[in-house]
């Protein structure tokens, strides 16, 4: 890679991902004030750093680490490492605006993980087993409440990691895990994801589902674990994703008290059995009718009934850091929105050659909800295509919402660009293509029959085209104001553009 900044390729553990940050003005603090899980450690990086959808005010800032938690000894928490678009591009050595393509070619050159001797496992230093009667997961790791209201402490950030019990095809996902009790965790699906597939052939079976939760990871793997189909269809494992980015494959370990694999060099694992039939209300501990805050920046709603894992043992590195990330913060808008831009790249690019110069998801949109397609129309035959490349962008992810289409002159990372190019290159009544009634994402509280009579049902919507292109024959009528091409640095000596 032609691009590709120093050290970037010695990320290989979540801790060398903080030592290349901490090399970086601003992308890394820590405090050794003691500080309390249970809601107050969101409730300081909410202002520190989190940005995206959570409610104002916030902002972009550095990583944080909490090295001193209430009531527990030699764990630190780390939030927030994702949660700027700059600094996943500090991580993964390209630019920001290249994050998508460096994705995109992750997928073409994916990589399988390896399993690695016990003995070389660093995940597994400490062994803790849910056996003991000492053990409490409660007592043992902080998962943080991120509101007062949230249904009981959760794991934000855990690999979930389990094989198909037919095929023994593997899978990683991030899901909501809330513990429940001292060795119970529940774990929510939203209907569709790949691992609930794997549960509910187990189920049928009547069978456990070993699985295992790797937490404090090379960011590569958090990243490369948010890919959907069609991109990764059942069966694809996302971790050879990480293998593809890093150019070498994710080491794996066998647990110690299950028959599933862990990620070798993560810093907690959470060992267990999904288990058949078996389902808790997620709110049982609290009855606050909430879970936690979701991406699109609302709270969601306790299930009543969660599937379950049993937890059979915790194994971590010594002295580990736990990772959290809040819901709605920049960090999922990353962690979703790269991939999605990814996925879009890929098949417009097998449809159409040439005409899409980049995708952007940007942060009010979730990551998952808006994307941004920049075009350059190269002819008169290329009108109209632009509008079959945002088809081809809800084809490609079928949880988006809104495109907007913008011409290559318009910065597609600048919401402000775009909101220009929608202020003087559209025009509402030809320019908007409704595509109304189609499945998209049940967390989105305006797709639901209550908010609009076109609605059938919770999570269909209305997906919009914002078509903000010039047409290709009156090109000429709007060129920007072009100014002349200076040397700025002979006026302020070190400015850069
Ligand atoms: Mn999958």
């Amino acid at each position: 890679m032609s691009n590709t900044l120093p050290n970037a390729s010695q990320v290989t553990d979540l801790r060398s991902a903080i030592e290349l940050l901490k090399q970086y003005e601003g992308e890394y603090i820590e405090t050794n004030e003691p500080v309390d899980p249970e809601a107050e450690l969101s409730g300081v990086y909410r202002y520190v750093g989190a940005g995206g959808t959570v409610m104002r005010p916030t902002r972009t800032g550095p990583a944080m680490v909490f090295n001193k938690v209430k009531g527990f000894d030699n764990v630190r928490v780390l939030i927030g490492l994702l949660a700027s678009r700059e600094r996943v591009a500090r991580m993964f050595g390209v630019e920001k605006e290249k994050l998508g393509f460096l994705l995109k070619d992750s997928v073409n050159k994916a990589i399988a993980p390896v399993v690695i001797p016990r003995e070389k496992a660093v995940c597994q230093e400490v062994v803790h087993l849910a056996s003991d009667p000492a053990f409490d997961l409660r007592t043992l790791l902080p998962a943080p409440k991120n509101t007062p209201e949230d249904a009981g402490p959760y794991f934000t950030l855990g690999m979930a990691y389990a094989a198909d019990p037919e095929t023994g095809e593997h899978d990683v996902t991030i899901h909501r895990l809330c513990v429940q009790s001292r060795d119970e965790i529940s774990m929510y699906f939203v209907p569709g994801r790949h691992l609930d597939q794997f549960r509910i052939k187990a189920e049928k079976a009547g069978k456990a589902l070993p699985i295992t939760i790797s937490i404090g990871v090379d960011p590569a793997i958090e990243i490369g674990a948010c890919f959907e189909p069609p991109t990764t269809p059942l069966g694809f494992d996302e971790l050879s994703i990480a293998g593809g980015l890093r150019g070498r494959a994710v080491e794996l370990v066998e647990g110690v008290s299950v028959g599933a694999r862990a990620i070798a060099n993560a810093e907690i694992v959470i060992e267990g059995e999904l288990v058949p039939n078996y389902r808790v209300r997620e709110d049982q501990n609290t009855n606050t009718g909430k879970a936690m805050p979701e991406f699109p920046g609302y709270t969601g709603e306790a299930k009543l009934e969660v599937p379950v894992i049993k937890v059979k043992a915790v194994t971590h590195r010594r002295n580990p850091i736990l990772q959290t990330c809040i819901g709605p913060s920049d960090e999922h808008t990353n962690m979703a929105g790269i991939p999605t831009e990814a996925s879009i790249l890929q098949l417009v690019e097998r449809a159409l050659p040439g005409l899409v110069r980049n995708v952007h998801c940007p942060s009010p949109g979730t990551g998952k909800y808006v994307a941004v397609l920049q075009v350059g129309k190269r002819g008169p035959q290329d009108e109209g295509r632009h509008r079959q490349a945002a088809l081809l962008a809800f084809a490609a992810f079928s949880e988006l919402k809104h495109v907007f289409l913008v011409d290559e002159d318009v910065d597609l990372f600048d919401l402000s660009d775009v909101i220009w190019a929608m202020t003087t290159r559209y025009q509402g009544d030809v320019d908007t293509v409704f595509i109304p009634g189609v499945r998209c994402h049940p967390l989105d509280p305006s797709q639901d029959p209550a908010f609009s009579p076109s609605i059938r049902d919770h999570g269909i919507t209305c997906k919009t085209i914002y078509d903000c292109t010039v047409p290709y024959k009156l090109k000429e009528n709007f060129q920007r104001s072009q100014f002349m091409e200076v040397d700025v640095e002979r006026f302020i000596p070190g400015f850069r553009k």
